[in-house]
């Protein structure tokens, strides 16, 4: 066999994983020269970005083929309600696991300048969902007033098929149009593993790069805050998640889900970005967890932008470590008020790199912490976002199980249920 066989011959997520641990290294022993592979990095986001707006439009299509509004309303309430409740508990873990760490006791604070923004208003959140044009919104990336529009089309093309005589040019039309956006999103798939391929060398510039230019001195600075983020997370994805899989998703095995969704964790590991995750997320949820489209081309496009377990917990335990820093104790109302401004908040963070620092902005001035705080834990964001992130995608990938579950849309007898094969090679 030749070297590009073999080479070829291990699935492709194994790879990405030496790469991410060999860029490390090298990172931390080239030092500060290692961060010019920065641009081979950025061109793997670049690329990944390139097709989630086509994926989306044509995934999200193919599920209203099959949905009638009646289901949709149906499994986009499942959706919301899992994604809310699910939010909600992930911050009431991150402000949990804080109050016994207690990160940011003994630090002080540094003077910085920082923006601060507020938390969306419920209005804003509904205006930016209905877009002035749908070809703006595309355009712009706009992902949920792209998600509206486009559930908007389906749903009127599933409306008018319906209502079409049979074997009229309308309904032939329409059906030609799904079985064209059915070939579409097949076509993205394929694009997205061929993309992968160029992850194994994007990730490692990506890793030589950030550890040439921090090394592990910023790991070390700011032990107990990563030590509480890594700890809440371990704990809602082993507690929260899988117990909801066990308990709502009764014989898709919560081994066999993590075994399935590794190549969407190690993605967002190594690229800090819900949304440019987004079209392996898609790729895992089709081949290896066997969802169908009807529910993962909503719930995931969705979930990668107001979907942030990890987004949100971080922005609690962000506010324990401030309180410390500044030597205030928080009330429990405080923490409470803390719980409703950081679900607010992560509903209108974007999945981009280091979003949340924006964000944070919003949840410290409503208990009235420093801002400073936020300038401080800057420069380790490059590492906890990646936690934050694959956080972010194993809910959306999680509550996305359940509700395919309870609507009758997993295959568990394929993929990674029944032989852990996992298809993408
Ligand atoms: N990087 C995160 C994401 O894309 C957002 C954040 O927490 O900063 O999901």
């Amino acid at each position: 066999m030749s070297i590009l066989k073999q080479y070829r011959s291990v699935p492709i997520v194994y790879r990405i994983a030496v790469a991410f641990v060999l860029g490390a290294l090298v990172g931390l022993v080239v030092g500060q020269p290692a961060t010019s592979l920065q641009p081979v990095g950025d061109l793997f986001v670049r690329l990944l970005e390139m097709i989630i707006v086509p994926i989306i439009i044509f995934t999200l299509l193919m599920a209203t083929r099959e949905l009638s509004p009646k289901n949709l309303g149906k499994v986009g309430g499942q959706v919301v309600v899992l994604y809310l409740a699910t939010t909600a508990v992930a911050i009431a873990m991150g402000l949990g696991v804080s109050n016994l760490i207690d990160p940011g006791t003994g630090i002080t604070v540094k003077q910085t300048d920082v923006q601060t923004e507020q938390t969306p208003s419920l209005v804003d959140q509904i205006f930016s969902i209905v877009p002035e044009n749908p070809f703006a919104a595309i355009a712009e990336g706009n992902i949920l007033a792209i998600i509206f529009f486009t559930l908007i089309f389906g749903l009127g093309m599933t409306m008018v098929r319906a209502e079409a005589e049979p074997d009229s040019a309308v309904r032939n039309g329409i059906e030609t149009i799904f079985d064209i956006v059915d070939a579409g999103a097949e076509v993205m798939f394929k694009i997205v593993w061929g993309i992968m391929e160029f992850g194994v060398i994007g990730v490692f510039a990506l890793m030589a790069a950030l550890f040439g230019d921090v090394g592990v001195k910023a790991i070390r600075a700011y032990f107990t805050l990563s030590l509480t983020l890594a700890v809440a997370i371990a704990l809602q994805i082993t507690l929260v998640y899988l117990l909801l899989l066990i308990r709502g998703a009764v014989g898709a095995s919560p081994v066999a889900f993590l075994r399935g969704i590794k190549e969407a964790l190690i993605t967002a590991l190594s690229i800090r970005s819900s949304t440019a995750t987004l079209p392996i997320t898609m790729s895992d949820a089709d081949e290896n967890l066997r969802i169908e489209e009807r529910v993962y081309g909503f719930s995931l496009p969705l979930g990668a932008t107001i979907n942030m377990d990890g987004t949100s917990m971080y922005l609690g335990i962000v506010a324990v470590f401030a309180a410390n820093m500044a030597g205030v104790s928080l009330t429990l109302a405080e923490q409470f008020a803390i719980l409703l401004t950081a679900l607010l908040a992560s509903i209108g963070t974007a999945g981009v790199p280091s979003a949340s620092l924006v964000m944070m902005t919003a949840v410290l001035t409503q208990v009235g912490l420093p801002l400073e705080v936020i300038g401080m834990i800057a420069g380790i964001d490059p590492l906890l976002d990646r936690l934050r992130t694959m956080n972010n995608i194993a809910g959306d990938l999680a509550v996305t199980t359940v509700v395919a579950k309870w609507n009758d849309a997993i295959d568990l007898t394929g993929g990674v249920w029944t032989d852990g094969s996992v298809g993408l090679t």
